[in-house]
């Protein structure tokens, strides 16, 4: 955030020339897992050249590196004799348990302010919200767009006559389709230091080499105005498309930049909402990206608040299965795997639908360990952060939370992404195959996970057709695609995982 909630209070309360802007540098947050080294480069760059921006803007700045955020804390407080420190409450539920004790850990006055990443601390959509109970997100979403006043008409209704351009958003790339060039950036002096600090520590995984993401709030702006200009208007269309050539197609590629506050959520919506209203790009595009932003966004976080600290450890569908190895080598012949787990090991992204409909969906039908599915998503993408890997991963993907999240469980075999993709083309096995040697694996797998969960699923409308085609299957056929599933879960090869932080290059 330009104006940071801790330094506007701070700044009220005691004049610029008394305050002095903590900012702690903590080795335990990047030490969990063995996270993404584009990440690691991305928080740490935007640490410091934020730090750089508020010297440059007359504020004293105490720089620290530390164990861990208390211990930075109390050095700093200890050094400067500090009589009180303002902070704003953090996304993470451990961290925010953390900052109720400040007061007391560090023996001074503690003011924790209201998050501002997020505009859904400041309404809330559901008053009456009931633990166990299910909410919908169309409904959440539509209560956010008339709170702030989005996309409505003056007498009301929602711009265009719909609130929902879902079903005109559904295509998938056509051959030979020339897309817009992604907006990056060169990296600087300072993040070329911090590249090198991050490639001599050894942790992680993928690469620092290659890395081109903004680090400053001017850049994160500039990314922000091309996907206006460039990418917008065609977002609609193809947000669900995949394709084996480009990973990012006509998607921002700004959930990074919100995450880390270098944008803020209302900015995207507003951005997006002028270029509609200057006829820059049409209702479709425009509703479809700030139904990302205002709804989805805004919902999963609503979500992880909800559920915490069960989230965590939610597994509705008792999946038991470890990580296979493919996840971190991408050395599988499944073709959509393969380059999708290879971009993200190399980018530390991918978009939605390959993280809901080939990461998630191979998951959830193989019965991986929700808490395992998690880990791996925290460690790979650049994007990731506890509140938002929990809800969408254990939640939304893998419908481990009792439908709390997702009314349904996001499942389908390879006839969804032989249509929205190019990967089937030239893959070694056949989309159109339930069994048998060339059959597709997510084919066997899906049918197998419908007849292994035949019961709970009848019970689940939005299901039911998929479900009751199942009784039409005769006996021998459903031992067979059994039979297949088990032999190709049975060869899965379990990835052995970390040790301090780096990862063994041994495997299973
Ligand atoms: C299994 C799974 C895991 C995910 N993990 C993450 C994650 O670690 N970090 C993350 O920021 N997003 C995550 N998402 C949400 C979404 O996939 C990414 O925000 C999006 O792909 C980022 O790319 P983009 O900026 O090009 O997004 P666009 O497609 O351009 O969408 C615009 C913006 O909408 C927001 N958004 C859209 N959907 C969601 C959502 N479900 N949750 C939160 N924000 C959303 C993001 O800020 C995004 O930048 C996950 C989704 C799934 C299904
Ligand atoms: S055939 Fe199956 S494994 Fe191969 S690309 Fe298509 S969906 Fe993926």
């Amino acid at each position: 955030m330009r104006s940071h909630p801790a330094v506007l209070a701070a700044e009220a309360a005691a004049g610029k020339d008394s305050l002095r802007v903590v900012v702690v540098e903590s080795s335990a947050s990047v030490g969990r897992l063995p996270y993404q080294r584009k990440k690691l480069v991305l928080m740490l760059s935007a640490m410091r050249h934020y730090a750089e921006s508020l010297c440059a803007a007359g504020y004293s700045v105490d720089y620290v590196r530390a164990r861990d955020f208390s211990q930075g804390l109390r050095e700093h407080v200890r050094k400067w004799k500090s009589s009180s420190l303002f902070t704003m409450a953090s996304s993470s539920f451990q961290t925010r348990l953390l900052q109720g004790e400040l007061s007391t850990t560090l023996g001074v006055p503690v003011t924790v302010l209201p998050n501002t990443q997020f505009l859904v601390g400041s309404f809330t959509p559901f008053p009456e919200t009931q633990s166990g109970k299910r909410y919908l997100m169309e409904n959440f979403y539509r209560k956010m767009r008339r709170h702030f006043s989005v996309l409505l008409e003056p007498n009301g209704d929602p711009s265009g006559g719909q609130w929902n351009y879902d079903a005109e958003n559904r295509k998938p790339l056509p051959k030979h389709y020339k897309l817009p060039p992604p907006c990056f950036f060169h990296p600087d002096a300072l993040t070329t230091e911090v590249m090198e600090e991050v490639e001599k520590a050894g942790h992680g995984v993928g690469k620092v080499g290659g890395f081109n993401l903004a680090v400053t709030h001017e850049q994160a702006e500039t990314a922000l105005q091309d996907f206006i200009e460039n990418r917008l208007a065609e977002f609609g269309p193809y947000e669900d498309a995949m394709s084996s050539s480009d990973g990012r197609l006509h998607h921002s590629l700004l959930s990074s930049y919100v995450n880390i506050g270098l944008l803020e959520p209302l900015q995207l919506v507003r951005a997006a909402e002028q270029a509609y209203r200057a006829g820059k790009a049409p209702i479709s595009s425009v509703e479809g990206f700030i139904r990302q932003v205002l709804g989805w966004r805004e919902y999963i976080y609503w979500q992880y608040w909800r559920q915490m600290p069960d989230l965590r450890t939610a597994n509705g569908w008792a999946a038991k299965r470890p990580m296979p190895a493919m996840f971190w080598n991408a050395d599988t012949d499944m073709n959509c795997l393969h380059h999708v787990i290879r971009r993200v090991i190399d980018s530390g992204y991918s978009h939605h639908i390959e993280r809901l409909m080939l990461i998630c969906n191979f998951c959830m039908l193989a019965g991986i360990d929700p808490a395992e599915v998690s880990d791996w998503f925290l460690t790979f993408y650049v994007d990731a952060f506890d509140w938002v890997v929990l809800p969408n991963v254990i939640g939304m993907g893998l419908n481990a939370d009792s439908g709390q999240t997702a009314t349904k469980p996001y499942i389908a075999s390879a006839n969804y992404i032989n249509r929205m993709s190019d990967y089937c083309g030239s893959c070694k096995y056949d989309p159109k195959q339930r069994t048998g040697p060339s059959a597709c694996p997510f084919n066997y797998l899906y049918w197998n996970f419908l007849l292994k969960h035949e019961k709970k699923l009848r019970a689940q409308p939005r299901l039911g057709p998929a479900v009751l085609g199942l009784s039409r299957i005769p006996a021998p056929e459903r031992h067979k695609i059994e039979q297949e599933a088990e032999r190709y879960l049975g060869c899965l090869e379990s990835f052995t995982g970390y040790e301090n932080g780096t990862i063994k290059q041994q495997l299973k």
